[in-house]
């Protein structure tokens, strides 16, 4: 067991890829891990399972869809409820719906917004009562290099991507008093669903591209989140690029 021994983390969209290695990750670790999922009930019994070993119950599956603040506010209210505080919250649901902008409708700018950006403020505004009683708290949110450097094809989930940064550097100042630091991580291309829809000619182009030549992993990403939670304790505001180098 590691560091987390005794804390409770919540990470949102976590059945699968990035959110499910750093649930792994995490729980590895020793921490609670609530496994939030919208819609895939199975998959985030299956990271829970994986987690609660020897039948003792270290890790629960709540479904919420984030987007919607009152849901959101319910995943932390079922945290606290199940194991009466929480320490580290990982903002990583997020959604793509990529068209140029002469394609993209109004209702499909919003959607990605509100998932990808509205959501985290959301999760962070009900869990700061938590955070300010305990003077304590962690909280990741999960941006991406295309939120610093623009991608064609992609204003929608850039501008929430980069709108996260912004977020997450405002909600550092407010919360350092209370002990609560506040990160984001940038990932540059890692190989999950959401990567998998690329096609296969782009993604040789986007390979060469890297200077480290390979596509990440979601355990990069998730190594990260823990080294933040598990020793993270003097960096706030920060934006942390895990890209392989694709963006400096
Ligand atoms: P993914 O599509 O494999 O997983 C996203 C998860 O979020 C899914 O489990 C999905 O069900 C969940 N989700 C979506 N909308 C939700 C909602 N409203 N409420 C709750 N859960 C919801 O994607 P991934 O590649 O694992 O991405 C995870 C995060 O990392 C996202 O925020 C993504 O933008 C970011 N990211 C990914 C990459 C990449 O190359 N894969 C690069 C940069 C950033």
């Amino acid at each position: 067991m590691g560091n987390l021994e005794g804390t409770v983390a919540v990470v949102t969209g976590a059945g699968r890829g990035i959110g499910r290695a750093v649930a792994e990750e995490l729980g590895a670790s020793g921490a609670r891990v609530v496994v939030n999922y919208s819609n895939s009930k199975g998959p985030a019994e299956e990271v829970v399972s994986s987690l609660s070993k020897n039948g003792s119950e270290n890790a629960v599956a709540v479904q919420a869809d984030v987007s919607d603040p009152e849901q959101a506010a319910r995943l932390i209210e079922e945290t606290i409820e199940r194991f009466g505080r929480i320490d580290i919250l990982v903002n990583n649901a997020g959604i793509t719906i990529d068209k140029t902008m002469k394609k993209l409708t109004t209702e499909e700018w919003d959607k990605v917004v509100q998932v990808d950006l509205n959501s985290c403020y959301y999760t962070v505004k009900a869990a700061l009562p938590h955070f300010t009683e305990q003077q304590s708290g962690t909280v990741i949110n999960m941006s991406s290099f295309v939120g610093e450097a623009g991608n064609f094809g992609q204003t929608n989930y850039a501008a929430a991507k980069a709108g996260l940064i912004g977020f997450t550097k405002s909600a550092a100042l407010e919360l350092a008093r209370y002990n609560v630091t506040v990160n984001a991580i940038c990932p540059g291309f890692i190989e999950t669903d959401m990567f998998g829809a690329v096609p296969e000619n782009v993604k040789d182009r986007i390979r060469a591209r890297i200077p480290l030549g390979r596509i990440g992993e979601p355990t990069d990403i998730a190594r990260t989140v823990r080294f933040l939670a598990e020793d993270g304790g003097y960096i706030t505001g920060q934006t942390i690029s895990v890209n392989g180098g694709v963006y400096m």
